[in-house]
């Protein structure tokens, strides 16, 4: 075993899986694009304080998750645990509110938790999320179930979930948790530890305690204590999203980690997964923005796992690219050969019409033999091996091996790219 290996609960993302990373990232930038998100990138440690505040104090992120570390400076700082935060901390603190009359943003990055790790579950893993502030009314909300509906639909995932509730507002959710604490109380000695704390701390969390929560089946739920202009709220949003098409199950126990949620909450879950199911969530978080001491800004968001939505991915399709890369090989013979077939590799990885063809090009064993270099052109599967000899280089010309047929033929260096580019794709 190497001395050294990744830090439990992190892992390297090789070659062969940064394919997946890229290919999630550019179908989430272009419907971000589509949908009028913007990307920012904050930092990856902010201030402990930012995010209790933000959070909750009660929460397990905060009480449990957080890498907290302190500086040289002695200030108290945390690896981020959660996108948001950060966004809406960028947000109050550049005036975003004051550039346009809202702003949509979008980020992509690792995010940290101290949890336990197991399959689906890491310390380090990365997310894509998308924040909307400045829009209460419930084509916001709507609009962030058809971004999330519509992502999973390009990439194909069948066995996609979305489930949909409302958490309600300042009105009406104290009545509700008054119903749901007195519910608890009743049945105080029978939880677990955790849940008896959650009674006053955090009631809600006690609805999806992996220990209590399937116990909890007469608890009271939201949808009775709704006021009405949540429920108004919320039946449109219904609407919208149904009208466009996306399909969603209501799930009044449906309850999230974080404190911050007002009104619509979702969570995206996958049957491809295994018992970390969840692709995505999200919610409505109109008090945030003012909390640390911003304009009072509705606002929303999600935040989708790259790793489970990778996972889910290749269950469902294998690789991502029906198109793989065509690997030219440039070899040469000789001093004299070497300097132009190095200046001629520089040159055609610069071309843009054989980079819109999906070439790429190696080489630069030029001191080996030259059986040595087709060697190496097989086995990294490439299509050409391009040849500069002394014979070549006299004439101005290439000549090109086709390694699947050991064809070859010479093409003057002129007719090189038009040569390439109308090259049929299964050469
Ligand atoms: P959350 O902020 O907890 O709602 O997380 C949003 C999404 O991030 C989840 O639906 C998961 O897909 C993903 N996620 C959360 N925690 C982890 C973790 N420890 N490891 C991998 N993915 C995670």
């Amino acid at each position: 075993m190497p001395k050294y290996q990744a830090v439990r609960g992190t892992k390297d993302i090789l070659p062969a899986d940064a394919v997946f990373f890229q290919y999630l990232e550019s179908v989430a930038r272009r419907l971000f694009r589509q949908f009028g998100f913007h990307e920012i990138r904050t930092p990856t440690f902010e201030s402990v304080d930012l995010f209790s505040r933000l959070l909750g104090e009660t929460t397990d992120v905060v009480q449990k998750e957080m890498y907290v570390f302190e500086d040289r400076g002695g200030r108290k700082l945390s690896l981020r645990p959660e996108g948001t935060a950060g966004v809406v901390r960028a947000f109050v603190e550049h005036h975003l509110s004051q550039t346009s009359p809202f702003c949509k943003l979008f980020y992509v990055g690792p995010m940290f938790r101290a949890e336990r790790p197991q399959a689906g579950r890491y310390r380090e893993f990365w997310q894509i999320g998308a924040e909307y502030f400045g829009n209460a009314s419930p084509p916001a909300d709507a609009e962030m179930l058809v971004l999330l509906e519509t992502f999973f639909k390009v990439l194909g995932l069948p066995n996609v979930k979305l489930k949909l509730n409302s958490l309600g507002d300042a009105q009406c959710r104290p009545l509700y948790l008054e119903a749901l604490k007195a519910y608890l109380k009743n049945r105080q000695a029978t939880l677990c530890e955790d849940c008896q704390r959650r009674i006053d701390t955090n009631p809600l969390r006690a609805l999806d305690c992996k220990i209590d929560g399937p116990t909890l089946v007469d608890a009271p739920t939201i949808d009775a204590y709704w006021c009405d202009p949540c429920r108004t709220h919320f039946t449109m949003v219904q609407e919208l999203a149904r009208g466009a098409g996306v399909a969603f199950v209501l799930t009044p126990r449906l309850v999230r980690g974080l404190d911050y949620y007002t009104r619509t909450v979702f969570e995206v879950t996958s049957s491809a997964l295994g018992a970390q199911d969840a692709l995505a969530a999200g919610g409505r978080y109109d008090r945030l923005v003012k909390e640390i001491g911003g304009p009072d800004t509705p606002a929303l968001g999600f935040a989708m796992g790259v790793e489970r939505a990778i996972q889910a991915f290749v269950a469902a399709n294998g690789s991502p690219h029906s198109q793989p890369d065509r690997l030219v090989f440039v070899a040469a013979q000789g001093e004299a050969g070497a300097v132009e077939a190095f200046r001629l590799l520089q040159a055609l990885r610069s071309s843009p019409e054989l980079e819109a063809k999906g070439y790429v090009f190696e080489g630069g064993f030029f001191e080996k033999k030259l059986g040595a270099q087709l060697t190496m052109a097989d086995r990294l599967k490439a299509v050409y091996c391009l040849l500069i000899g002394d014979d070549e280089l006299a004439k101005g010309d290439v000549t090109i091996k086709k390694l699947a047929s050991s064809q070859q033929q010479r093409v003057s260096q002129q007719d090189l790219v038009s040569f390439l580019v109308a090259a049929p794709l299964d050469a």
